[in-house]
């Protein structure tokens, strides 16, 4: 079946109140969604990004003016050798590298190319990656993002955390980087908040360095965190896997590497004990596979980075094939969550702490056409 058109669409979701973590504010969240239609008249849909302040078009314009031509007329069931077409030589690689932004453009047409194939063989995707390995992917509540230009104070990380408990989920992460004591007081205000049972997990953003790290350590392990996630700059390869060995509680990561090759490196020094690909910048489904297997050879467990529309989806669908499923990141705050919802509506939405794959064709989901007109970037009028 050949691919008829490849389309992609830019939308932005315009916050109140900016998001802060540890390394930036947005006051919007963006992504670009892919539609790739095949000749049939059957389409499935993709995303690339997220982007916050700004660059959508560079996204669109891979899409429009490098990839789309690569792959039109091809059959959109190769989806292993497209991936290779899109980014291998002669194509992309040398002009773009092969990490950044072609991957992660590249990621779009892939989950798009996946959806589409459900769509055609009237099944969903988890089926066409090996079948259910688990019904229902628990989900941990992730936000505690800063406003106004601030950390959250413990009163409100508390009040949050309450809230995820309340909803069902089994743990919660939040935000840390904004100085020793702040961090730890409000650690200790969502520790009081769930009790001894509920899981807490930190995200530094890549904020500290090594001594701040093991400066905390002893203080921060108090808490029995699950994970303590992007200590350091992610390049700091050797200072992780020193981390992995100094401290008293796992180290997580993965967000911001792409391919197989980059993930083989972070495995093989052992620089986590937990990976983090995102589905939407690690290179799409049929790379992200590729991770997730590769890190269950070495018996790390898999709970991806997942901030994203249609990526939530392609992610949840990852999660229940995958044997070395740890848990899915469930984001209601900073703009996704609203645009997901705005975008196809109730599928994909956690219960009672846990979230499924849909049963419909593909990944399930149908786009709303005025969700795409009314939030299409400002910045692009
Ligand atoms: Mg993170």
């Amino acid at each position: 079946m050949k691919i008829k058109s490849v389309e992609a669409f830019p939308v932005s979701f315009p916050l109140e109140v900016p998001s802060q973590d540890a390394t930036g504010v947005w006051h919007d969240w963006s992504t670009v969604l892919v539609k790739i239609t095949a000749e049939d008249g059957t389409y499935g849909w993709g995303e690339i990004g997220p982007l916050h302040g700004g660059g959508i078009a560079v996204f669109v314009a891979i899409v429009e003016h490098k990839l789309r031509d690569i792959i039109l007329g091809e059959d959109c069931f190769d989806r292993e050798r497209l991936y290779q077409k899109m980014l291998g030589r002669g194509t992309s690689s040398y002009a773009f590298g092969q990490k950044g932004a072609i991957v992660t453009a590249i990621a779009g047409i892939d989950i798009a190319l996946w959806d589409l194939a459900g769509k055609l063989l009237d099944t969903p995707v988890y089926k066409m990656l090996g079948g259910a390995t688990h019904k229902k992917i628990p989900a941990y509540a992730s936000g505690f993002f800063g406003k106004e230009g601030r950390p959250l104070t413990p009163a409100e990380c508390a009040d949050e955390a309450k809230s995820y408990a309340d909803q069902g989920f089994k743990g919660v992460k939040m935000k840390v980087g904004y100085g020793n004591e702040s961090d730890l007081e409000n650690l200790a205000a969502v520790r009081k908040a769930l009790g001894p049972d509920l899981g807490i997990m930190v995200d530094a953003n890549q904020g500290f360095s090594y001594h701040d790290v093991l400066k905390i350590a002893g203080r921060m392990a108090e808490f029995d965190l699950t994970f303590f996630e992007e200590p350091l700059p992610i390049n700091d390869l050797d200072g992780m896997a020193e981390l992995v060995k100094a401290v008293d509680f796992p180290i997580a990561a993965g967000e911001n590497y792409y391919t197989r090759y980059e993930f083989r490196e972070v495995i093989s020094k052992r620089a986590v004990n937990i990976i983090q690909p995102d589905i939407i910048h690690a290179g799409g489904l049929t790379e992200t596979r590729k991770i997730a297997d590769m890190a269950s050879a070495w018996n790390i467990p898999l709970a991806p980075h997942i901030h994203a529309t249609v990526g939530t989806a392609a992610s949840i669908h990852l999660l229940t094939s995958t044997p070395n499923t740890l848990a899915a990141e469930y984001i209601t705050s900073g703009g996704s969550f609203q645009l997901r919802r705005e975008l196809f509506g109730d599928e994909y939405i956690a219960e009672d702490g846990f979230v499924s794959a849909s049963d419909k064709p593909g990944f399930g989901i149908e786009i709303r056409p005025e969700a795409l007109e009314k939030f299409y970037p400002e910045v692009l009028k």
